[in-house]
């Protein structure tokens, strides 16, 4: 008889559990040690892992995301409509993120772990001035900037590269062929990754359990609070808004019409595979098929409100975690690079924690901090996807609105 696998999800709940009940045990007989010497280094195996695989998603994913958006110059205004809301909204998203974030980061809820798990291990950088900055973002060598993970330098080469084989044309077809061929492969990369997960949850909670106490369940549950009223705020704010005033719809009718994509995006937790299912909610709330047929795929591919909410929250809950207080040009900083990390970030299960690592890297926050909130990532995931869903149908209607007005 063939043994029938648990779920991934399933999975992680047991690791979570195992990690918390094993970490409480060691933690209370004053066995800790075990827990750092023997346990904790198979979650950092899995935090390498992440950490390895970070640079190759974030320049290929981005490229090709860039890529896909060379569809858009061939649907013209509807394209250039599209970009503009996903861009606006998920820069509200962020600014809502870390105001709120900080709003717990204020009154002392997060708390500071760095004496217990060790402090920075990279120092906060310098801010040398604007000028010097801007500089900085332009590599002079591509493979230090690979090397380095320096994120924002990544990025740059990425937005370089994507923008020059879309100039290439037919020439460069080879190159952009190349990039989803290599996105395909490091997607399934980070699929065999996020497999690995119920290991480095064990692993980590288990030590930070043991050292911490049992107390830091309390910080997650603030932490995931945080997220979750962050995704509620976005949703009844900036889509109720875009519902009425753009699409001249009322909201309720609107979360009505988006209730199954989101029931379907919530315990699936990939954008993409929810696809169908928002394309049937969104026609069936009177969008115009073409618009919906564009505009749902690449909101699919570029547009995670969600994800950029829960990168800012996660951000500043870390830093905190970490000892770091975020400055205000490293605040900016996290509203660029979470922007920029929802366009790279694929629409499926977990993607969104991987692409946490690049914004912790691009203002120096240990990435192996992470270790701290991989244990409930899927819970910030259900309500992240679930948004990013609900933002691709409210553009969708947005979009077909304008583009009816406009033929008129
Ligand atoms: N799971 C999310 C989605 O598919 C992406 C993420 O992990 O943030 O939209």
């Amino acid at each position: 008889m063939k043994k029938k696998k648990l779920s991934l999800p399933l999975q992680i709940l047991l690791a979570l559990l195992l990690g918390i009940a094993v970490g409480a045990v060691l933690g209370s007989t004053g066995l800790k040690s075990i827990t750092t010497d023997f346990i904790k280094p198979f979650g950092d195996i899995f935090v390498n892992l992440l950490k390895f695989i970070v640079v190759p998603v974030v320049l290929v994913s981005m490229i090709d995301g860039i890529l896909s958006m060379d569809d858009m110059k061939k649907v013209g205004a509807v394209g250039w409509k599209t970009v503009l809301y996903f861009v606006c909204t998920t820069a509200i998203a962020c600014v809502i993120g870390l105001a709120l974030a900080n709003v717990f980061h204020g009154a002392g809820l997060f708390p500071d772990l760095s004496k217990e798990l060790g402090s920075a291990s990279y120092e906060a950088a310098e801010f040398g001035g604007f000028m010097s900055t801007l500089v900085g973002i332009f590599p002079s060598n591509m493979w230090e900037a690979f090397r380095t993970a320096n994120m924002l330098q990544v990025i740059v080469i990425a937005l370089f590269f994507g923008g020059a084989i879309m100039a290439a044309g037919e020439k460069g077809k080879l190159c952009r062929d190349l990039v989803s061929s290599f996105n395909e492969v490091i997607n399934r990369l980070m699929e065999f990754i996020i497999a690995l997960s119920p290991i480095g949850v064990f692993a980590y909670m288990s030590w930070v359990v043991a050292n911490q106490g049992p107390d830091i369940l309390g910080s997650l549950a603030l932490v995931l609070g945080c997220a979750y009223i962050g995704y509620i705020l976005h949703a009844v704010l900036v889509y109720s808004f875009s519902a009425k005033v753009f699409a001249g719809m009322s909201p309720v009718r609107f979360f009505k019409g988006a209730a199954a994509a989101m029931m379907f995006a919530f315990t699936t937790t990939s954008s993409a595979a929810t696809l169908p299912v928002s394309k049937e909610c969104a026609e069936e709330m009177g969008a115009d098929r073409d618009v919906a047929a564009f505009v749902l795929p690449l909101g699919a591919t570029i547009n995670m409100d969600g994800t950029a909410i829960y990168q800012c929250v996660a951000t500043v809950f870390l830093a905190a975690c970490s000892g770091m207080e975020l400055t205000l040009g490293q605040m900016v900083l996290v509203v660029v690079t979470a922007t920029l990390a929802s366009v790279g970030t694929a629409g499926v299960s977990g993607a969104g924690m991987i692409m946490l690592a690049m914004v912790l890297e691009a203002i120096n926050i240990p990435v192996d901090y992470i270790g701290l909130i991989v244990a409930v990532d899927r819970l910030f995931d259900m309500g992240r996807t679930c948004l990013n869903v609900t933002g691709d149908i409210a553009c969708t209607l947005c979009v077909s609105k304008w583009e009816s007005n406009a033929a008129r």
